[in-house]
């Protein structure tokens, strides 16, 4: 939900750009009407907005809410928190655990916790996105699960996702992508790469660095002729460990 929009590349951006309640409904505000308000029911633009924070359409009279047929329709949490967990979604690599919302945010049960996750999980790995460029790395995570299970690859009750992330340079992080995976196989690794980086016209393919994938092992540089977009059919190459 977040990503091809402008995001916040480091911990204090975040917290300066969501610091209040305002802020997080005018960023979803700018992302679902990107110019202006359109009312989902008659197409008007000629709204204004309630004390109650909702448009209420002149033409219409249609009611709507930023939040509606969003992940965080009818939420009692504030966005402050949601917003928070996203990015905490993102950045931990080894997985946010529902027992861990419950802890740290005062959610009242763990059922409701392991919800959101679920919830926010399924629309931060949606399709169809605007793909990654660059440099990318993937790498493996384990998200949720009941089970505390040890931290190597057999987390049970952990749901397993491949996590592509751009390398934009030695310390910062682009854009991630997220998903679900059965298993950390070549195929599901070249099959996500595939669907969500673009590919590099220079060396017909796509040139990816596993962090994690040790499965994936030594170097499978791209050919020497790497110019001739047409000499090779698309393949991804794994560069390094
Ligand atoms: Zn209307």
């Amino acid at each position: 939900m977040l990503d091809s929009e402008p995001y916040p590349k480091t911990f204090e951006e975040f917290l300066d750009w969501f610091s209040t309640e305002e802020q997080c409904v005018a960023y979803l505000e700018s992302i679902k009407w990107p110019d202006g308000f359109v009312c989902p029911q008659c197409g008007s633009r000629d709204a204004w907005k309630t004390d109650r924070g909702l448009w209420l359409c002149r033409s219409c009279r249609h009611q709507a809410s930023v939040t509606v047929g969003t992940v965080f329709e009818g939420t009692r949490k504030s966005l402050r928190v949601w917003f928070h967990v996203m990015w905490l979604m993102m950045a931990h690599k080894t997985g946010l655990s529902a027992k861990g919302l419950c802890d740290v945010y005062g959610f009242g049960s763990y059922q409701t916790a392991w919800g959101w996750l679920h919830k926010l999980r399924s629309v931060m790995i949606r399709e169809g996105r605007e793909r990654l460029q660059g440099r990318i790395e993937i790498d493996e995570a384990y998200v949720g699960g009941r089970v505390e299970g040890p931290r190597g690859r057999v987390a049970e009750g952990k749901i397993l996702v491949i996590v592509g992330v751009e390398r934009v340079d030695s310390e910062s992080l682009g854009r991630v992508r997220f998903r679900c995976i059965p298993g950390i196989t070549r195929k599901c690794a070249e099959a996500f790469v595939v669907d969500y980086v673009e590919p590099v016209p220079a060396c017909g393919g796509w040139f990816v660095k596993p962090k994690a994938f040790q499965s994936f092992g030594g170097s499978k540089r791209p050919p020497a002729n790497s110019n001739n977009e047409a000499a090779s059919p698309r393949k991804v190459f794994w560069v390094g460990p």
